[in-house]
């Protein structure tokens, strides 16, 4: 039996503090709270369904409440819930370790866990300052970052974050990064092969004169989420990869977002074949269920830390719960279904299928660009399609767009004037077309309906 719905709400307006949200007003709005998931759908307190049209924050990949990845759960639950890995080890995270080091790009062989995408940031940028430390190189202290990048809250990774809504306040408690542009060909006046350009253009440049002062870049590799779901023209990971080799600058790709089949690839590295220096996973590691991250290495990043007890070359870093044998268990779970089912294959038709369904939605005259790699979309809307004039950001046409989608039942978190569609890798056709439908209806409503302010 549920509690009521509106000592609930109490509650929460009490005492719950929402994440990236305004609570003035968040707390002047009708709490969604939700009690329960099954399959592709969330079931709120009071029993009404929606559609996970962005897999609870881009991390779902199985559905909700998958048989199999609750019996692995509980077959570990019924072992043991938590030992620590410091000093230590337990069955999960040593078979996760040599799963993920046999789906990984080649050359990626030790695996560091943590507990969210953050944290798996900090850690790769911890790494990177500190090989070169351990090598005895003094100047390569600071990082290449991309404009809008997005790599999680912690001081760590805020320092790499360039999105100036979230990140200004902080500056003063960062430290300084290179920037440069990441390819944004909608918004390029030389399109995607004029953006790609200035990026390689800019890395280049910034190598050449300062690498020797650089530890390494971090990159949101082929897609940057955050920032709206733009898509990197081909080839351009690739070449930024080779001229992080060239000048002895370390690449760290944050699949984060982007990991487990998001893409149509296990990892967006897949797709032009890169090998990162240091590889940070997150999010769909474990379908969605626990929160688990790891941070892949290459031998040689791990080799420049093996070294006599007293040189204290050790990495000194940890968290309480890294290596948690229930979130592993899960996740070694998920990797399998991965197999069983032929995600990888069934993500690359369902993409097609969903780019056939909102391809009509490029004709309505507020939809500037309909982006889209895998099951990762984003569509921006414009107040003009011929200036792509952006719509203000006091207009909160996203959220608007969103709480359309909400009523007709689908939940989705917008990105300023770009609307999210990340469902799920396991829906099915007739789930994609039913959230589609959706979406475009909740498009059109609020850039052509004009019924809200
Ligand atoms: N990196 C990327 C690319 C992300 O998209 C995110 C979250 O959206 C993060 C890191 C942070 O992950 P977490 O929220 O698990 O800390």
């Amino acid at each position: 039996m549920s509690k009521s719905y509106e000592h609930l709400a109490a509650l929460n307006k009490s005492h719950v503090w929402h994440p990236f949200t305004q609570m003035k007003d968040y707390n002047n709005e009708d709490p969604l709270i939700i009690e329960r998931g099954e399959g592709v759908k969330l079931y709120d307190v009071q029993g009404r369904a929606y559609f996970d049209g962005f897999s609870s924050v881009w991390l779902n990949v199985h559905g909700h409440n998958v048989p199999e990845l609750n019996q692995a759960l509980t077959n570990q639950l019924e072992l043991v819930a938590h030992s620590t890995l410091l000093g230590m080890a337990n069955i999960p995270a040593i078979e996760l370790a040599e799963r993920l080091v046999q789906i990984a790009p080649d050359g990626l062989n030790k695996v560091f866990y943590s507990d969210s995408g953050a944290t798996g940031v900090e850690i790769a940028i911890k790494m990177a300052f500190q090989y070169w430390h351990n090598q005895g190189v003094r100047g390569k202290k600071s990082f290449i970052t991309m404009n809008q990048a997005y790599h999680g809250d912690t001081v760590g990774a805020v320092s790499v974050g360039a999105i100036p809504l979230y990140h200004e306040v902080f500056r003063p408690l960062l430290f300084q990064s290179h920037t440069i542009p990441y390819p944004y060909p909608y918004r390029h006046d030389g399109g995607a092969e004029g953006a790609k350009e200035a990026t390689l253009n800019a890395l280049r440049k910034l190598l050449e004169a300062r690498a020797d002062e650089i530890a390494a870049l971090i990159v949101e590799p082929i897609v940057q989420g955050a920032s709206g779901i733009v898509v990197m023209p081909e080839g351009c990971l690739h070449e930024m990869a080779e001229l992080c080799r060239k000048h002895d600058v370390l690449f760290i790709a944050d699949e984060v977002a982007t990991g487990f089949g998001r893409t149509g690839e296990m990892f967006a590295c897949d797709l032009e074949r890169v090998t990162p220096d240091l590889m940070v996973v997150g999010k769909g590691l474990t379908g969605g269920y626990l929160p688990v991250a790891a941070t892949l290495a290459t031998d040689e990043i791990y080799s420049a830390f093996y070294a006599d007890y007293q040189e204290q070359k050790t990495f000194f870093h940890g968290h309480s719960y890294t290596g948690n044998p229930l979130g592993c268990a899960v996740a070694l779970a998920s990797l399998g279904l991965f197999e069983e089912r032929s995600m990888l294959e069934g993500v690359r038709t369902k993409a097609l299928f969903v780019q056939k369904r909102l391809a009509p939605l490029s004709d309505r005259p507020h939809v500037g660009e309909i982006r889209q790699k895998g099951l990762m979309i984003g569509i921006e809307l414009v107040r003009d399609k011929d200036s792509r004039e952006p719509y203000e950001w006091g207009e909160r046409i996203g959220v608007r767009a969103s709480q359309r989608a909400r009523e007709l039942g689908m939940l989705t978190r917008p990105l300023g004037n770009v609307i999210v569609f990340i469902p799920p890798l396991a829906a099915t056709e007739a789930e994609l077309e039913e959230m589609t439908e959706i979406l475009a209806k909740s498009i059109v409503h609020v850039t052509e309906g004009g019924v809200r302010s």
